[in-house]
């Protein structure tokens, strides 16, 4: 009964919703993780099996909740979704487990982030899909064991590290996602501009492509600015000079770097004349916290070679004096 143009605007999740590759054979990219989880999909279902717990480890953004997605849709199971912090109790988790159908796919971001007496109850579930439950309290406390259908536990972090090792050695099939080509985000601004109604030409798609940190993310985030701009400054089409012009506007320089990443490599080249320095030292003085440096900002200044990390701290490279327009200082004559 209701007029869809009555409607509110979709929220910017309903628009991520509608962007999201729904099967392996339409995510770009990723090529050598696409191929792998396709035998390994095709097997557990010729099988009729759980297919083995899996680890996506990357930087976010690149598309580890999505192949979670695809995964449970290409099993033809179902999908539940939940994260490290959110799984406060042993219980919590217990819950969740125990309403799982046979080979559902349960998808757990930020795993790195569990509670260890939530890890702990993991473990018995991941090995033989069984739940030891503590029941009462004191002397009358007693373990009961519940059997779980079998499942797939898809696991995301950003920090592989931190993952304690015998949780990472439940995992079959380890993936690491990689950053995206420029050649691959083009076809996925290409996609999503035509899903928004908003077809860029090929000059205007490459441009946010080219300055996308290599990110999935953020090349649909910087599509729908560069939208806007088409709209409101422009004549609706996103060209290559409006993107240009509107990504300038919105502070992504020409390798893709925002307004985070230039701070904290001026913060080397003009404090600490390129580095070497200690990663607390910068958290510190840019008032970022670490994880947020490790996670987000230096796995892209490190793939670009911008940086590099060594036992004594971070050091800038000869590339990002050259993309500051600063010259390094000169060696010291001692
Ligand atoms: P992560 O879980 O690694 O942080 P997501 O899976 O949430 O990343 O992906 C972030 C956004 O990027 C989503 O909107 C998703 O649709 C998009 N995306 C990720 N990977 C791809 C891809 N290979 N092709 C198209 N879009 C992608």
């Amino acid at each position: 009964d209701s007029d869809p143009t009555l409607r509110p605007d979709p929220l910017p999740e309903d628009f991520d919703r509608a962007l999201r590759p729904q099967m392996l054979d339409e995510f770009v990219g990723q090529a050598e993780a696409r191929s792998n989880l396709k035998v390994f999909i095709q097997s557990a279902k010729q099988r009729e099996e759980a297919m083995d717990h899996t680890l996506f480890h990357g930087p976010p953004g690149l598309g580890k909740t999505t192949l979670a997605q695809i995964m449970a849709r290409e099993l033809g199971v179902g999908f539940r979704m939940t994260s490290g912090p959110v799984l406060a109790k042993a219980g919590d988790l217990a819950a969740i487990l125990t309403n799982l159908e046979a080979r559902d796919v349960l998808f757990i971001d930020e795993i790195h982030r569990l509670n260890p007496a939530v890890e702990e109850v993991l473990y018995p579930a991941l090995e033989d899909f069984e739940l030891d439950l503590v029941i009462g309290e004191g002397p009358a406390a007693r373990t009961v064991r519940i059997e779980l259908q079998p499942f797939t536990l898809v696991g995301a972090t950003t920090r592989m590290g931190l993952l304690t090792t015998p949780l990472r050695d439940r995992f079959g099939i380890p993936t690491r996602l990689e950053f995206y080509t420029e050649d691959e985000l083009f076809i996925i601004v290409d996609r999503n501009a035509r899903k928004l109604g908003a077809p860029a030409d090929e000059g205007g798609a490459r441009e946010i492509a080219k300055r996308a940190r290599g990110t999935p993310r953020i090349a649909g985030r910087l599509l729908r600015r560069v939208v806007d701009f088409a709209v409101v400054e422009g004549n609706g089409r996103v060209t290559r000079e409006l993107a240009d012009m509107a990504l300038t506007r919105l502070g992504v320089d020409r390798l893709g770097l925002d307004s985070a990443d230039r701070r904290y490599l001026r913060l080397i080249a003009e404090n600490y004349q390129g580095g070497p320095v200690g990663i607390e030292t910068m958290s510190a003085a840019l008032s970022e916290s670490r994880d947020a440096l490790e996670e987000v900002i230096e796995p892209f200044l490190l793939q670009q070679g911008l940086i590099q990390r060594t036992p004594r701290g971070r050091m800038l490279a000869q590339k990002a004096w050259t993309h500051l327009g600063m010259a390094p200082p000169k060696p010291r004559a001692d």
